[in-house]
């Protein structure tokens, strides 16, 4: 598979800067150390997807002019993975057609409680809502034809939420994963580049800590590694030269070529 894959956000819930914090990170000049919810857009083909959609989408989409969207997949449904959903109505007028949008069941489920204002049948704006076309994944782990891209998928589990992790070809996006099976390393056989959610060195309760991230990608064999999904405890510069080699900390605006 040819293409580009653009990181529009790399930072964890809260984002960099924190909300009143006035920690190094947060008061860094440096432009890495400013960073967006996770999100990234994937050119491939001449169609663009986007993987997950936080409250940071709008400004993202300004920044990066994503003037036409081929689709949205999402890897589960926490807020910070889903709270510019709403923005893609733009697409909807525009392209006059529904966004077509792959999830998986329980995504679509909770999409129907949090989102039912715009949804079927409780929509009441025909004209002015935002229309999204869903597929779902069949099942935890396979692959899919999503909008004639190549999607295949596994799954982990959050603090009790299932999220799905993706791949394309020889490329890897694992954001969000706590708890998982040895199956997911079949899944992710073969990979070269995996994108992994990295929160801090630390422990925490909803992400692996950079060092376990570090094993689980050694599990794979990936080539490069990319951490995202990163807190405020994670400064940019010292952190890239502390990794080991084969490991970097992905910034926002960082595009990888496939
Ligand atoms: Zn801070
Ligand atoms: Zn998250």
């Amino acid at each position: 598979m040819k293409g580009k894959l653009l990181f529009l956000g790399s930072g964890g819930s809260m984002g960099i800067p924190v909300i009143g914090c006035s920690c190094p990170v947060c008061t860094s000049s440096a432009s890495e150390d400013k960073r967006l919810r996770p999100s990234v857009l994937l050119t491939t083909g001449g169609k663009r997807f986007l993987i997950d959609i936080g409250p940071d989408y709008r400004e993202q989409a300004l920044k990066y002019h994503i003037d036409t969207l081929d689709g949205l997949i999402l890897t589960h449904t926490h807020y910070d993975h889903l709270a510019g959903l709403d923005e893609l109505r733009i697409y909807t007028f525009r392209q006059k057609k529904p966004v077509p949008c792959l999830l998986s069941r329980e995504s679509l489920e909770e999409i129907k409680i949090r989102y039912h204002y715009f949804l079927p049948p409780l929509q009441r704006d025909e004209v002015h809502a935002t229309k999204l076309n869903f597929q779902l994944f069949e099942g935890d782990q396979g692959e899919i034809l999503f909008e004639g891209l190549k999607v295949g998928y596994f799954s982990y589990l959050q603090v009790g939420m299932k999220v799905n992790g993706l791949r394309f070809n020889n490329l890897a996006y694992v954001t969000d994963i706590m708890e998982y099976e040895e199956s997911v390393f079949d899944a992710l056989r073969g990979v070269e580049t995996l994108i992994i959610s990295g929160r801090r060195w630390e422990k925490s309760v909803a992400h692996l800590t950079i060092e376990q991230a570090i094993e689980f990608s050694k599990k794979t064999g990936a080539k490069k590694t990319y951490f995202t999904h990163i807190s405020h405890e994670i400064h940019h510069e010292p952190t890239m030269r502390e990794l080991p080699s084969g490991f970097a900390l992905a910034y926002d605006g960082l595009e990888l070529t496939l």
